[in-house]
């Protein structure tokens, strides 16, 4: 059953008000967040003043919207016009949002209701919120353990009922990777069928918005509230709504996602549902996706490189949070805003971006990344003329300690190799929860779709939810 639907159904039968709901949300932040730490910022006023407004039309006998009265949580990274918007970064520490991202304004216009912003890896890079300026998000399953990321903090306020739900950012899986690892659905939609206007861009050729939420259904509410083509975001568009019309389902799986490298107990959880998916009559596939293994190496050369361009606009003339205004010289005033205003990840990213799009090495790296992408893309094509949709686990391993992979870079960059695919060909992915280790912590399945068929993704997710019945 849908949350969302559930607590609207109390609200139109006054069984519960929004300004209950409202409460209730900051209750459990109160009590839970100082040791999850998922939020940055809170807006409790606001969200009290407009819960009561739904709450009095309410009474008036006026129709609501599905999410009207329903706390949620943003990522924060998602421009709020007057809220702090820091992309949890020392450089943005003090900066106010100028204007709404447009999926914002679309939730607010359905009265959908902000309780605050959450906790990201600084500018949305990372696998587990450790990389934020300001804290680290814990795993609300395993407090020593991290929440996974960038989206960590959404992920957990969903995850421990701090919020109904909350959006997140998914350049290379951090909606379904912290999903994964916080026991909820993450979904990442196709690429452009959500608005990234007013999202503080990472790398904008693989960079979505999509919902973290309890359940399927939920997702499909919240992802047919913000997508849409937006006059504001050129490769936006409508996605059409198609009845799926074939009979049988082919799912293709890839033997070698379950090699080397993954965790015993998600090989074991993932083929249970395998097996699951083969009694209830479900056909599976044996694909191979050859290229796949280079994604992740052609996705830390495309994203460095968007990075890199992406960031030269914290100059430290624009934007700045730094106290210290004593330059000596334009250098000074860069050294000291990007240098102390960057954490060491965002550096060694603009670094390597840079490095790959410098004159001598463009081709090298940079070119022939992009062609490996095209390539990726097509083999993805080929594949789903064959198979409806592809399965894997979502991530490799378990909620790891927190600093256990932190002076790791490449361990850490592993944690993507699962996900990065889909953002590379542009494609809609989900995480589902499956069921828990033997230390009770979450376990995740990713399945992937075709381009533009992000609802019959969500309709088949809708019966592999069913079937695990986690
Ligand atoms: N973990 C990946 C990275 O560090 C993905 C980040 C993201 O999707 N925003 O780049």
């Amino acid at each position: 059953m849908s949350l969302i639907k559930n607590l609207h159904q109390k609200l139109i039968k006054k069984e519960v008000s929004a300004v209950d709901l409202v409460n209730q949300s900051f209750k459990l932040i109160e009590e839970k967040d100082k040791d999850l730490k998922a939020f940055i910022t809170l807006t409790k006023e606001e969200a009290l003043k407009e819960a009561e407004k739904i709450d009095k039309k309410i009474s008036q006998g006026e129709e609501i919207d599905l999410i009207s009265g329903l706390p949620f949580a943003l990522k924060d990274n998602i421009l709020t016009k007057g809220i702090k918007t820091t992309a949890a970064s020392k450089i943005l520490a003090d900066y106010y949002g100028s204007y709404d991202a447009t999926v914002f304004k679309k939730l607010k216009e359905k009265g959908a209701i902000l309780v605050g912003k959450t906790n990201l890896d600084e500018f949305a890079m990372g696998s587990s919120t450790e990389n934020s300026a300001f804290f680290t998000t814990k795993n609300p399953y395993d407090l020593e353990r991290v929440a996974g990321g960038s989206s960590g903090g959404s992920a957990v306020a969903v995850s421990s009922s701090m919020a109904v739900f909350a959006l997140g950012s998914d350049t290379g899986g951090s909606i379904r990777e912290p999903a994964a690892f916080c026991g909820v659905v993450g979904f990442k939609p196709s690429y452009g069928s959500v608005s990234r206007y007013g999202l503080i861009p990472m790398a904008s050729s693989l960079d979505v918005i999509g919902p973290i939420t309890k359940t399927v259904e939920d997702a499909r509410i919240i992802f047919e509230t913000i997508a849409g083509k937006d006059e504001f975001d050129a490769t936006s568009f409508d996605l059409k709504k198609e009845k799926n019309s074939k009979k049988e389902i082919i799912i293709g799986l890839d033997e070698e996602f379950l090699a080397e490298g993954v965790a015993e107990e998600i090989k074991e959880k993932f083929l249970s549902v395998i097996k699951k998916i083969e009694e209830f009559g479900l056909k599976i596939k044996n694909i191979d996706l050859t290229l796949n293994p280079y994604a992740l190496s052609c996705y830390y050369i495309i994203m460095p490189a968007e990075v890199s361009a992406n960031l030269a606009r914290y100059d430290g003339l624009r934007y700045s949070s730094l106290k210290d205004t004593n330059f000596k010289n334009l250098e000074d005033i860069y050294f000291k805003n990007r240098g102390l205003g960057f954490g060491k990840e965002v550096r060694r990213r603009i670094l390597l971006g840079t490095y790959v799009l410098s004159h001598g090495y463009y081709d090298a790296y940079y070119r022939k990344a992009q062609k490996v992408r095209r390539l990726i893309k097509e083999e993805y094509e080929k594949q789903f003329q064959q198979v409806d949709f592809i399965i894997s686990p979502t991530t490799p391993t378990l909620p790891f300690k927190i600093g256990e992979k932190i002076s790791d870079p490449l361990a850490m960059y592993l944690s993507d190799i699962f996900t990065v695919g889909a953002n590379i060909a542009g494609l809609p992915a989900i995480n589902l929860p499956i069921g828990f280790s033997k230390s009770n912590l979450p376990i995740g399945l990713q399945i992937t779709a075709p381009y533009k068929k992000d609802f019959d993704l969500l309709d088949f997710s809708q019966q592999i939810e069913k079937l695990v019945n986690f």
